[in-house]
């Protein structure tokens, strides 16, 4: 009886350890995958509602294949030494920006699927069919990457997706040499002259919609004239042609910039007329960079390694996350930080400060 009872009692042990390890282990996991599983469940959640609610299967392809992109360069992160990270991210921006850039913009991904027309995807665009009251895939995608989903994942798509920045994290001007003073104002110039160059050609110049809507099916491409479509060619298709004029100037003009600042994300910082609207709802970020004070040892490895300039320190000092409204989530500061100080932590919070360092001669 002695003898049964022991052993019984070394089963239950045996078993309450196991239970403890396994919970330890699915904990572990959680935390590693924290951040991939957030996106992934936020964009398969949007997938399956506008797919049920607006019965097109375009939306849960669209939103699983962005979606799983992020994912894929998220679940990557953890599990790459230091020296090979970067590589995670690289990969999500090449597969979102590509996607949205070939196939959304000039319309590649209807002539396989026959469910999209090329649409401007850049600021104009959104702004026309805001206008127009369309539920068109800028709009979408306006309103989860850059108005409403930043409170979720702050400018995520600045650090993972934008397909402007793909390219400028390949130049070589990564170490940043802090900010331009006072020219922090010429994105919201920019911001202004696009929404309303948009606004004078619809109310002034009624330059609708109907002339810029193009489609494209298996056969070729149409543009929509009085309800009507009528057979195009790409070239006849105006979106086509604002999307694909408006990101050459991006491109140039980025490019050009970093050179002459030595500073790859220079565009991003003065000039891109998305960052404004991206700001407001990014400071209420439920995602946020988080300093552990207790392993912190001032080393500042992370401030320097910063491509957005942000002084991680000081709002440390403060008691408060990373609440700048300039963090990108590029996680270059985590991938630097000697003991693991730093991290991506979950909570609301919101801050007004903007913390950056500036250069000394402007
Ligand atoms: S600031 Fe503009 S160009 Fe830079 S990453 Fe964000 S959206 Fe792209
Ligand atoms: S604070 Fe960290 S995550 Fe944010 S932009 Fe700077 S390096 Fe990237
Ligand atoms: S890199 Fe890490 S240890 Fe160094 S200052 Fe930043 S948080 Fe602290």
């Amino acid at each position: 009886m002695v003898e049964e009872t022991k052993e019984t009692k070394k089963t239950n042990e045996t078993r309450a350890d196991q239970t403890e390890k396994g919970q330890t282990s699915f904990h572990k996991f959680l935390k590693k995958y924290s951040i991939m599983l957030s996106i992934l469940i936020i964009f398969y959640a949007v997938a399956i509602t506008l797919w049920l609610v607006l019965d097109q299967i375009f939306y849960l392809l669209n939103f699983m294949i962005i979606g799983t992109s992020i994912g894929l360069g998220l679940g990557l992160w953890p599990v790459l030494q230091k020296s090979k990270k970067h590589i995670a991210r690289k990969i999500s921006q090449v597969l979102v920006g590509s996607y949205m850039f070939i196939g959304l913009g000039f319309g590649v991904v209807y002539l396989i699927w026959g469910y999209l027309e090329p649409e401007n995807m850049q600021l104009e665009g959104f702004w026309f069919w805001i206008l127009t009251g369309t539920f068109a895939a800028g709009v979408i995608h306006y309103s989860i990457a850059k108005i409403f989903g930043t409170t979720l994942f702050g400018r995520g798509w600045c650090g993972w997706s934008c397909w402007t920045a793909a390219v400028l994290d390949l130049l070589p001007w990564k170490k940043s040499p802090g900010r331009k003073k006072g020219w922090g104002y010429l994105r919201y110039v920019h911001f202004a002259l696009s929404t309303i160059l948009v606004f004078v050609l619809v109310f002034i110049f009624n330059y609708t919609l109907s002339t810029t809507r193009g489609v494209v099916d298996f056969t070729g491409f149409y543009t929509s004239q009085g309800g009507e479509h009528l057979k195009s060619s790409l070239y006849q298709i105006h979106e086509f042609w604002w999307f694909l004029i408006g990101n050459l100037i991006y491109y140039t003009s980025s490019i050009v910039l970093a050179a002459i600042l030595k500073d790859n994300r220079a565009f991003c910082k003065y000039v891109c007329p998305i960052a404004p609207l991206m700001k407001v709802g990014a400071r209420a970020s439920i995602m946020k960079i988080a300093v552990d004070t207790e392993k912190c040892i001032q080393c500042g490895a992370c401030e320097r390694a910063c491509p957005m300039d942000i002084k991680i320190l000081e709002y440390t000092d403060k008691g408060s996350r990373v609440t700048s409204a300039e963090c990108i989530q590029c996680m270059e500061c985590i991938t630097v930080c000697p003991t693991s100080a730093i991290n991506i932590s979950y909570r609301f919070d919101i801050g007004f400060k903007e913390y950056l360092a500036v250069q000394e001669t402007s």
